[in-house]
């Protein structure tokens, strides 16, 4: 094969060999299937394409210094596709038939899996997609379940550093009682619009606001935000928010660490009183947060004081990493080691 440089990796697609799949038709779900085909072959009807049925996972899987590969808490985000596919009518995915998947396309594609010394890792992202051919507004009758993996590079190649955000008042990503908390597609789109805005004015990300008052922070983009005063870690509390599976897991190292935690709604002016901040999702662990423009306000909010990350930021991020490299030992059982 063509020899990858694993230095210079980014956070892209790149082809592997395998993926696996499985249909669900006459209400059960069938075999793993693997090949090596990238496309999909679906009826233009199907209701992934018109209404929406659709939702995905995001999760890593490392390869330690001792060789062994090993998946960050895979049983949550099984748990989190069953509550997506519940959220838009789908066939949930057996949390065993999620999880074998993974496996197997982890194993697969053993060569695609970054070593240790690159500080990169192999991304595993599962897909659930309805299928048939339908155009009324109705649950379809038939669902595919994918996992492909590609390797993605270490998400801070200039080093960890803070970037600034921007508050845009005219966009909301999800409503109240919407699909926020559930992983859709569907609230990617809600919020392109705000997202590429952000990208072209020089921000990391759009920070949105809580739909229904404007007055609390709820998330990032794809990442939850927290903030960090007085030793506390701080992460809003809302019913729109995604439920990030590293949000959870850096409370409980937040918590190891000596530090109180608290989950309530963040009004956007204690965004004055932070000694920290960033948004956290799988993808980059902690992306620090330099500072946050309210644009329609026109009001700035400094976060990082000397442009570089704060110390309890740089603690969180290198506890985490450790344990998903195996470099420290896993106490709260959240690594599962392959085979
Ligand atoms: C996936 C996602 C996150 C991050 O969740 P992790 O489980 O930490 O990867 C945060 N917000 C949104 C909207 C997401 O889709």
């Amino acid at each position: 094969m063509e020899q990858i440089e694993w230095s210079s990796l980014g956070f892209g697609y790149v082809k592997t060999d395998y993926n696996v799949r499985c249909y669900y038709r006459d209400g059960k779900w069938g075999e793993l299937e693997v090949t090596s085909d990238e496309s999909i072959n679906i009826h233009m009807a199907a209701t992934c394409l018109h209404y929406g049925q659709e939702a995905f996972e995001g999760l890593k899987a490392f390869k330690g210094k001792d060789g062994k590969v090993r998946i960050f808490r895979m049983d949550e985000n099984a748990k989190r596709m069953i509550r997506s596919a519940e959220g838009v009518v789908m066939a949930p995915v057996p949390q065993e038939l999620f999880e074998a998947a993974c496996i197997k396309a982890v194993k697969m594609n053993e060569r695609f899996i970054p070593p240790y010394e690159s500080g990169a890792s192999l991304y595993i992202r599962p897909l659930l997609i309805g299928l048939g051919a339908q155009v009324g507004v109705k649950p379809a009758p038939e669902y595919l379940f994918i996992v492909f993996v590609t390797p993605v590079g270490p998400y801070f190649k200039e080093g960890f550093k803070p970037t600034p955000m921007a508050i845009m008042r005219s966009y909301d990503r999800a409503a109240p009682l919407g699909t926020g908390t559930i992983k859709v597609g569907g609230n990617y789109a809600a919020g392109m619009i705000p997202t590429v805005l952000a990208h072209e004015k020089g921000y990391s990300a759009c920070l949105f606001l809580d739909a229904k008052e404007k007055k609390y922070i709820d998330e990032c983009g794809p990442a939850n935000f927290f903030g960090i005063k007085d030793n506390t870690y701080i992460t809003p509390e809302s019913s729109s928010i995604l439920p990030s599976i590293t949000n959870m897991s850096l409370m409980q190292l937040a918590k190891d660490l000596g530090m109180k935690v608290e989950r309530r709604p963040v009004p956007e002016e204690e965004l004055l009183e932070f000694e920290e901040a960033g948004a956290c999702g799988t993808a980059a662990v902690i992306s620090p947060i330099l500072r946050i423009d309210d644009l329609d306000e026109h009001k700035t909010y400094e976060i990082s004081k000397d442009g570089k990350p704060g110390k309890h930021c740089e603690k969180l991020y290198n506890t985490l990493r450790a344990i998903q490299y195996g470099d420290a030992p896993d106490v709260h059982g959240w690594v599962k080691v392959i085979d």
